[in-house]
């Protein structure tokens, strides 16, 4: 069987480059319409939404911070999203990048409000 990759999903939400910098602190995003991005390690392990992290989130039991945490693997998945390996062992999460472009541009909203 099947399955499309987590619908609706928007082509132009795929990268043109995806970086790991600052010693895998930072996920650098850039997009073919000029739109960058960049996502700290801590953001995307506290947004995982792997199913164990759901379970601890409901539980209560997720983390409130994740200090010093780096991404220490990117595979991509498909083509629609990737799979992100954290320095704490944690390599379960799958960000679509529909996912991550909306993370974005809500860091991007939070950290600059004046911002258009
Ligand atoms: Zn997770």
């Amino acid at each position: 069987m099947r399955l499309p990759p987590e619908p609706p999903f928007d082509p132009e939400a795929i990268p043109t480059d995806a970086v790991v910098s600052r010693g895998g602190r930072d996920l650098r995003l850039t997009w073919a319409n000029g739109e960058e991005a960049v996502l700290p390690a801590e953001t995307l392990r506290l947004r995982c939404r792997c199913a164990w992290c759901t379970r601890d989130r409901l539980q209560d039991r997720f983390p409130v911070t994740f200090e010093a945490i780096a991404v220490t693997k990117i595979d991509s998945l498909g083509g629609y999203a990737v799979n992100l390996g954290f320095s704490d062992g944690h390599a379960r999460g799958i960000f679509p990048w529909v996912y991550l472009r909306d993370l974005a541009r809500e860091t991007a909203e939070e950290r600059t409000p004046q911002a258009a």
